[in-house]
């Protein structure tokens, strides 16, 4: 037998074997490739689950179309906004298609906002873009498109609803009143814009105050005004047409725009509606409120020609119309810029003349009728302009009253005032005016107290007026004071009886020890029968209550004469003295040598009726 290691190689068993071994290689290639593709798809996997994580983590709708059209990634914020059950859902729709799922399960868009079609071409946009998709439930998606550059694109979709409303509010607040919810100052003026531009539409601004706003605050508390303000509010809108708008500049302004007819007898007719339905009686916290309304009315482009301009010239006219006796309406004119402009530089001159100490007290002698006797004097305020001259009380009080003067002005008034009596004979009483605003924060009462104590004069020889209407203005809080200024000591008159609501209960009620009769009453004395029949009534009530009577303004002995006729108790006039300064008193009192002396008895001695008074 021959060695088979000897004999020559068979070559097919030397292909086999070659092919073999490259079997071998190829499998262990392919073991290895295996390997590879095992775990870069592991890599893969972990990616992905990365990649899915990273995109659900993320706050907003997310989705990807392809460059065929399909959309291949979502991620999970859009499943739930788009309200589908599963992720996978979404995968490989067309455009169309995932528009219809969108108005399938969130609904239908509403009207007049972006439509499924410009949602569907915003896909086509070569650069980013955005668009809101507002739903009738009020729902708001935000879509935001980016195109990318090897084809397809990705979008998200954010549910901005919230956030809309609350900008939605955000922006209301800041253009309407929190309290009426009326348009506010900002408002108007774009709504007075507008109607300015429009040149088919009239536009006309009312200003509306309140009248006796302060008293129902001030008796009911802020809480009664506040209900009582949007009372007002719905009411103002019950008076306009659909198109006129009402807002409110503050406090108890309220402004009418209106874009109708702007003749004045349509603006008057609007006027008297809102003056006439404002006086009917409000029912706030179950109390009966009756307040007023006053108006000043400002027309375009006559009195302004934009919104700043109509709304300051209504309010001069408002002013005006609250100085002629509130409850009306005034048209602007233009006279009403100088005089605001006069009032302007008078209130300067006020504020200087109060530290430059311009003022200065004149005193007005008061006389008992029958006996003839002196009982006192008013003090009444001077102001010694240097080139205005001697400037009248009537006109400068109510601007120092505005301008918060006044407080600091009645307290010089009543130290000087006391002062000045206190080196009188003790019998002499001082009569001192003060304004409705001085009972403010009770400050009237200390100040009474302070001037009583730096001057020593005794409580009861000072007397405090307050005028009716002053009294009107701001009941609450004037009652208490006048009660605390009564248990001072301190006599209390009612000023200018029968020009107000000369309201009885109020003369009971703040328990006054003198009423003084306005003058008007008493210039009609002698020819009017009505005048004498109101002075003989309120002596006659005076007397009933126990209440002193002083007839203010006698010129005429004739007029004396009735008055004493009457009962009248004091008189007080040109007649018997003009309001004097000071220094020049002594004569006053020395008239005859008597310390008491009377110009009556100059009158009425040389008339020879003296003897036996
Ligand atoms: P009133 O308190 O009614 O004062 C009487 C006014 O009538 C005074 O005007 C006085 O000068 C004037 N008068 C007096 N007798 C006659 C008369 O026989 N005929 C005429 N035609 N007038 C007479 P006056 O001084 O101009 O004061 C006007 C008003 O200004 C006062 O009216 C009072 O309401 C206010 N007032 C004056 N002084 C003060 C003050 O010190 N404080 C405050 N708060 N108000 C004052
Ligand atoms: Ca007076
Ligand atoms: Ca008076």
């Amino acid at each position: 037998m021959s060695d088979p290691s000897l004999q020559a190689p068979n070559p097919l068993d030397a292909l086999l074997d070659a092919q073999l071994e490259s079997q071998v290689r190829n499998a262990a290639n392919l073991d290895r490739c295996r390997g590879e593709l095992d775990q870069s798809s592991q890599a893969l996997a972990v990616q992905k689950s990365c990649f899915d994580a990273v995109i659900d983590h993320i706050k907003v709708g997310m989705y990807l179309f392809d460059r065929d059209g399909r959309l291949a990634v979502s991620n999970e914020r859009l499943r739930i906004l788009l309200g589908f059950e599963q992720s996978d859902a979404l995968v490989g729709l067309t455009l169309p298609q995932f528009c219809n799922a969108i108005l399938d399960n969130v609904g239908a868009l509403a009207a007049g906002h972006t439509r499924i079609e410009a949602f569907a071409a915003l896909a086509g946009s070569d650069d980013k873009a955005a668009l809101n998709l507002v739903f009738q439930s009020g729902q708001v998606l935000q879509v935001a498109h980016s195109p990318i550059a090897a084809g397809g694109f990705v979008q998200t979709m954010e549910d901005v609803t919230e956030r809309r409303k609350a900008e939605a509010r955000a922006s209301h607040l800041a253009s309407h009143d929190v309290l009426t919810d009326l348009p506010n100052r900002r408002l108007l003026k774009q709504h007075i814009d507008v109607a300015l531009n429009d040149s088919l539409a009239d536009c006309a601004v009312l200003c509306v105050a309140l009248d006796r706003f302060k008293s129902v605050n001030d008796t009911l508390g802020h809480a009664g005004g506040d209900v009582l303000l949007v009372e007002v509010a719905k009411r103002l809108r019950r008076c306009v047409h659909a198109d006129d708008i009402v807002g409110r500049l503050g406090g108890d302004q309220f402004v009418i725009v209106n874009t109708g007819d702007a003749s004045q007898e349509a603006l008057q007719r609007l006027a008297q509606s809102v003056v006439t339905e404002i006086a009917r009686p409000f029912d706030i916290l179950g109390q009966s409120v009756i307040v007023g309304a006053t108006l000043g009315v400002a027309v375009a482009p006559r009195d302004g020609d934009s919104p700043d301009r109509l709304i300051k010239s209504a309010d001069m006219a408002l002013f005006e119309a609250k100085r002629e006796g509130r409850g009306c309406c005034r048209f602007f004119d233009p006279s009403l810029e100088t005089k605001a402009r006069e009032r302007q530089t008078l209130e300067n001159d006020l504020r200087i003349a109060v530290s430059a100490g311009q003022f200065e007290l004149h005193y007005q002698p008061y006389y008992a009728a029958r006996q003839r006797r002196l009982v006192g004097f008013e003090a009444l305020l001077r102001w010694n302009h240097p080139t205005r001259g001697r400037v009248s009380p009537l006109d400068f009080i109510p601007v120092a009253e505005e301008l918060g003067l006044i407080t600091q002005l009645g307290d010089w008034i009543l130290q000087e005032a006391c002062s000045t009596a206190a080196a009188w004979p003790n019998e002499v009483l001082i009569s001192v005016n003060v304004s409705a605003r001085q009972f403010v924060n009770n400050d009237l009462v200390a100040s009474v107290a302070r001037a009583l104590e730096y001057s020593g004069l005794a409580p009861a020889r000072l007397e405090i007026e307050i005028t009716e209407s002053a009294l009107m203005e701001n009941v609450g809080e004037i009652e208490s004071v006048l009660d605390r200024l009564r248990r001072q000591g301190v006599g209390l008159a009612m000023d200018d009886f029968g020009t107000g609501y000369s309201s009885l209960a109020y003369l009971r009620r703040f328990n006054f020890s003198k009423v003084k009769i306005d003058r008007s009453f008493i210039s009609g004395l002698a020819s009017e029968n009505q005048a004498i029949a109101i002075v003989r009534a309120i002596i006659a009530l005076c007397k009933n209550l126990n209440i002193v009577v002083t007839a203010e303004g006698v010129e005429t002995e004739l007029q004396a004469d009735i008055l004493r006729l009457e009962n009248c108790d004091y008189l007080q006039g040109f007649l018997l003295g003009r309001p004097t300064p000071k220094t020049e008193l002594a004569a006053v009192f020395t008239v005859f040598g008597s310390p008491f002396g009377s110009p009556f008895g100059t009158v009425l001695s040389q008339r020879g009726d003296l003897k036996g008074q």
